[in-house]
């Protein structure tokens, strides 16, 4: 596939302007924004806290707007042979009937160059990884950050560790996710998520019993995104790694206990089944494949607070200052914007032999960067944050005058041809 998205060059800069940055986490936030950092010149080198990368969790829905942004950091050779391309997504009632379809082709044919795709997260956070290494990004595995100091002259920071080891930079990006404790750390005050009344079930599924299935195998063999929509719980699916592996989330009411620390635990099957008695039969025979599950509570967050701290050597993205319900498809892409606008923003720091990283002119230029980025993205994010509560509302509607309606507004979007 020619890339029709221009492929961002590495910026040449003066060592003198050269900012060394720390990225604390390496998910897809700390990631992109060590790939878009770079690419804007600068110096990385990502902390995390697990002794090696490993994504935890199935699929991911990139959706157009971050598929401009991985063709942008020149991804999109290395993604083609992982990606999953679905046709259509679906919207259906609990009970199996279709409600309305998008038709993610003709959408990308508004929007030339733009794509929607599935992948397996290891994949895709495979591919960062190999093009973040590419570009020059350090990784450090097994570097568990405890807090962040601020050095006296304002223009550097120091990443503490919890074992007592310490990096000093330029500039920390804390990237640390929904559960992290790096903002309680930049804002001196218990900052915790705030659980939404939903959890997930994520299972991953093998397609040779699917396929045998008549009633199963069209979602195998004609790529699709489905979304069933019930009274309390939706259901959502679709094909992985070209058809080899099948992804299902189920949302419903989190029964986690309410003083359990864990936002993951062991899930049983036969609940999980009961939770859909009355669905759609294919679901029912879809969680029958199943044999083991785990349950993930589904917490959100709005940092409302200033993401950067004053000094201008510190500042917050991804879901660990807006971490919202996945109900969009939307947390990654805003972690991928973030990231690029985060990199733009710091491609235009002043670049000359003559000016150094503790000049006034240097520290001013890097302050007013990480106020643009904030105006550039707080604004969206809550958008996205709120969104994402009310299509939990939407999505979980009762049977009745409610629910009708919303099918009837959602049957407005055009259909793919034909159907
Ligand atoms: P995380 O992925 O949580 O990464 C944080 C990283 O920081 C981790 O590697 C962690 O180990 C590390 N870390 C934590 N604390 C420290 C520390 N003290 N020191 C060092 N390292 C630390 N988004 C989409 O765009 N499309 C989808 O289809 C989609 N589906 C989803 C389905 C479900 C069920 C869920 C729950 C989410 C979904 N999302 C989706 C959202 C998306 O997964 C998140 O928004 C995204 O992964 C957030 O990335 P992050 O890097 O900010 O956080």
């Amino acid at each position: 596939m020619a890339p029709r998205i221009h492929v961002q060059q590495q910026h040449t800069r003066s060592e003198s302007c050269k900012l060394q940055i720390l990225i604390v986490g390496a998910g897809l936030a700390g990631l992109g924004s060590a790939i878009s950092c770079a690419l804007a010149g600068h110096a990385v080198r990502i902390l995390e806290a697990t002794h090696e990368i490993k994504e935890v969790g199935a699929g991911i829905q990139v959706l157009p707007n971050s598929s401009r942004i991985l063709q942008h950091w020149g991804l999109e050779k290395a993604l083609t042979p992982h990606m999953t391309n679905p046709s259509v997504c679906n919207f259906i009632g609990w009970k199996g009937n279709r409600i309305s379809s998008l038709d993610f082709h003709q959408s990308e044919s508004n929007y030339p160059g733009t794509w929607y795709r599935d992948f397996h997260r290891a994949d895709l956070q495979r591919c960062l990884v190999e093009r973040a290494l590419e570009l020059g990004v350090q990784l450090t595995c097994n570097a568990r950050i405890e807090r962040v100091t601020v050095g006296a002259d304002g223009a550097t920071a120091t990443a503490v560790a919890a074992d007592g080891r310490e990096w000093r930079g330029d500039l920390v990006i804390g990237a640390d996710g929904v559960f992290g404790k790096l903002t309680e750390a930049l804002l001196g005050r218990s900052d915790p998520p705030v659980k939404t009344g939903d959890l997930a079930y994520r299972l991953l599924l093998s397609t040779e019993e699917m396929r045998k299935d008549p009633e199963l195998a069209p979602f195998v063999n004609e790529p699709q995104v489905n979304y069933w929509l019930g009274p309390d719980a939706h259901a959502v699916n679709y094909v992985l790694r070209g058809g080899d592996l099948f992804n299902m989330v189920l949302l419903v009411p989190d029964d986690i206990p309410e003083e359990s620390l864990a936002s993951t635990v062991e899930g049983n099957v036969k609940e999980m089944c009961a939770l859909f008695e009355g669905w759609d039969p294919r679901i029912q025979k879809l969680l029958k494949l199943c044999q083991s599950v785990q349950k993930w509570r589904l917490c959100i967050r709005f940092g409302e607070f200033d993401w950067a701290h004053p000094s201008g050597s510190w500042v917050m993205l991804g879901d660990a200052v807006h971490a919202t319900l996945p109900y969009l498809a939307s947390g990654a892409g805003m972690a991928f914007e973030d990231g690029a606008v985060l990199g733009e923003c710091l491609s235009r720091l002043p670049n000359s032999p003559d000016i150094t990283k503790t000049s006034t002119e240097f520290l001013n230029a890097k302050k007013h960067a990480l106020s643009v980025f904030q105006q550039c993205r707080k604004e969206r994010t809550k958008m996205v944050v709120d969104r994402g509560n009310i299509q939990q509302y939407l999505y979980h509607l009762h049977d009745g005058p409610e629910q009708q309606d919303r099918d009837r507004k959602m049957q407005m979007v055009p259909t793919p041809e034909g159907e």
